[in-house]
């Protein structure tokens, strides 16, 4: 079997951001903000700004979706370079996902939802925390497997990790408010931890930008980083941009598509400047 190798992308030094969109639905303004942010981040120290379009879910995807992001990202004034979609990356999930199975930092477990409801666990991060009572036995049901990590094991291998974020400064990594988290999907070679993990490394991303709902999982990232030999990058959770009300912008609450504005005629570039402005007072 081939030995698991990190990715390679040379000696590059340059700044490389990038903006990573699920073709689930169609972009917001905080989306916009997103993308703009990683731009002007690039931008500014003569790097790169990539857009990659996380279609890992694929009965969830619909590249429609992806076609409206690129008029969309144009109508704002940026200018990326497009890498490659999750779609075209599963060889390096299996890859990786076996790698971490060999070294026995994983563990299979058939649980699904109601099973882990039943063992009354405890609300974290992300939802509920799965109590790990699969590790090491046999689950209850049978069916489809997910793989778990063995963070405990984890921990006591790597001790402490440290990663930096722009706002935040020094923080130690602490993947145990997610409690062993699911690295590979029933119904998926990987998860979004795994996935967007490899895929920044893969494309040699020196800051990852992203909304601070994101914050707690760059926790389980680093860790993976350490276990794939993945070069780490300094991270950018930006605020988020809230509605009038205070709200975090959701499809469910009705926040307008960027899509429906740009064809009603808006002007683009003054909505990207408008943002910058907004952001920039609110401490981005
Ligand atoms: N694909 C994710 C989203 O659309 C973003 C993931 C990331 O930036 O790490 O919310
Ligand atoms: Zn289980």
């Amino acid at each position: 079997m081939a030995q698991w190798r990190p990715p390679r992308y040379g000696s590059r030094v340059e700044t490389v951001t990038r903006f990573a969109p699920s073709p689930n639905g169609n972009l917001h303004l905080g989306h916009a903000y997103s993308a703009i942010y990683a731009h002007d981040l690039a931008q500014d120290a003569g790097g790169q700004f990539l857009m990659r379009v996380e279609d890992i879910d694929g009965p969830r995807s619909h590249l429609e979706f992806a076609d409206e992001f690129r008029r969309d990202l144009e109508w704002l004034g940026l200018q990326w370079h497009e890498v490659p979609s999750q779609s075209n990356r599963f060889d390096s999930y299996e890859k990786a996902a076996r790698h971490l199975l060999e070294g026995g930092w994983l563990y299979s477990c058939t649980c699904n939802r109601k099973e882990i409801e039943a063992l009354q666990p405890r609300r974290g991060a992300d939802g509920l925390i799965y109590p790990g009572s699969c590790k090491g036995a046999r689950c209850g049901s049978t069916g489809a497997e997910a793989l778990r990590l063995d963070v405990d094991r984890v921990m006591a291998a790597f001790g402490e990790l440290i990663w930096t974020d722009e706002r935040a400064g020094s923080i130690i990594a602490d993947p145990r408010i997610f409690g062993d988290v699911v690295i590979v999907r029933k119904d998926l070679p990987a998860s979004y931890h795994l996935a967007a993990t490899l895929d920044d490394a893969a494309d040699g991303v020196t800051a990852v930008t992203r909304g601070e709902d994101l914050f707690t999982s760059t926790h389980v990232h680093r860790y993976l980083q350490e276990l794939l030999e993945l070069p780490v990058p300094h991270w950018h959770h930006h605020t988020l941009v809230l509605d009038e009300g205070g709200q975090k912008l959701a499809k469910t609450r009705g926040s307008p598509a960027l899509k429906d504005r740009r064809e009603a005629g808006e002007d683009g570039l003054a909505l990207a400047e408008q943002l910058r402005l907004q952001q920039m007072r609110s401490g981005t």
